[in-house]
């Protein structure tokens, strides 16, 4: 019986998480989740983990009356987080925390020798290097779990050794494809929350709204696979049926294709090397008739370009455009700022940085706070 913690388990990635494990009888030996105590009190008690984390200290007293009678350590927190992640004879952590605060729990579990199935972008946008180095030094299994980044990997299933030449992408585009700047003025929280194809948490349908999304995949893809910025290319497809591609040296480009569904790619970054039945709508191209590709547009999304940029210059930029984007949307959800005013601040904060290496965590989280300090300063 495969064994396995998740982190972040009340949101979209995590309670699908939780399907996959109810389908197929794994053992999940600990929860965590932010604030959802209701459903996380549930979860609880549907699967009995050793260890429920509550993210929000706040939460700890409501969480204990909810699990009250059950043998379940109750903890809080980064410490409760990185106690999930230090845990012994868990075969899989499932890292679908939202936001930079995945980044610690993700390099305490490749210490601890603990592989990854990795649904939290910030973790290598912000680490990328760290974490990758770390992992490989301790033999630790990183498996994507992003629908985009899962396709790729299941495109080089087989083809060890072989040398990818380019990787395609993905983008559904977002609710504002095709719009101009001009267009976007005056966007509204729940038009920016209306996403054509995907349902999902809200930082990121926001994120996918100003293709900050497909910037954080952009450098998640280069750390993953270990390519240079100049060998991916981002292609708009909006109906999100091929969930990206890689080309080989000879020019023969292997695509993953499915109905946007994140059981997929979920269930592919558990069963690895397996396929299993999953209960997902089969795909059916003729109902779709005709797939299209465009380029993106650089001008309108200011923060695809902001990330471009950042995994270009290195070191802490692309940690600083990460933490300007995660403080400028929390702003635009409390209606402060504009939606344009969050690309503005991304681009902004490159200007503003100077170049900095990363050779450790306290690195990273040095310019995290420079950089939310940036925003509440100049938003
Ligand atoms: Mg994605």
């Amino acid at each position: 019986m495969k064994k396995i913690s998740v982190l972040g388990s009340t949101g979209s990635i995590g309670t699908q998480t939780l399907d996959v494990a109810r389908a197929n009888n794994y053992c999940v030996r600990a929860l965590a989740a932010n604030n959802s105590v209701e459903l996380l009190a549930n979860q609880a008690r549907e699967f009995s983990p050793e260890i429920v984390c509550i993210g929000n200290k706040n939460m700890l007293s409501k969480l204990k009356d909810a699990l009250n009678g059950t043998s379940c350590k109750i903890v809080c927190g980064m410490d409760g987080l990185c106690e999930i992640a230090s845990m012994c004879d868990v075969d899989i952590m499932v890292n679908a925390l939202v936001g930079m605060i995945g980044l610690l729990p993700t390099l305490t579990a490749i210490d601890n020798k603990t592989d990854i199935a990795l649904a939290n972008k910030e973790t290598l946008v912000t680490g990328g290097e760290l974490v990758i180095n770390k992992a490989r030094e301790n033999n630790v299994k990183i498996y994507p779990v992003d629908s985009e980044h899962s396709a790729i990997f299941q495109c080089l299933q087989g083809n060890d050794g072989n040398k990818i030449s380019k990787i395609i992408l993905t983008a559904s585009g977002g609710p504002f494809f095709g719009k101009t700047k001009a267009e976007l003025k005056n966007v509204t929280i729940a038009q920016a929350l209306n996403h054509p194809n995907w349902s999902m948490g809200k930082k990121i349908t926001i994120d996918s709204a100003t293709l900050m999304n497909k910037g954080l995949e952009f450098i998640e893809a280069k750390w993953l696979f270990g390519l240079d910025p100049s060998q991916i290319e981002i292609v708009v497809h909006r109906q999100s049926v091929v969930h990206s591609a890689v080309e080989f040296a000879d020019n023969s480009v292997i695509a993953q294709l499915g109905v946007p569904d994140m059981k997929i790619p979920i269930q592919y970054a558990l069963t690895y090397p397996n396929r299993l039945k999953c209960d997902v709508k089969k795909l059916s191209l003729t109902d779709y008739g005709n797939l299209t590709f465009e380029k993106p547009d650089f001008e309108t999304f200011d923060c695809l370009r902001a990330c471009i940029d950042a995994i270009k210059l290195g070191g802490t930029y692309p940690c600083i455009v990460n933490a300007v984007n995660e403080e400028a949307v929390a702003m635009f959800l409390d209606e402060k700022i504009s939606f344009l005013r969050i690309g503005e601040l991304s681009l902004a904060a490159l200007k503003e940085f100077t170049k900095c290496s990363v050779s450790s965590y306290e690195d990273i989280i040095k310019a995290e706070k420079e950089a939310r300090r940036f925003v509440a300063e100049t938003a």
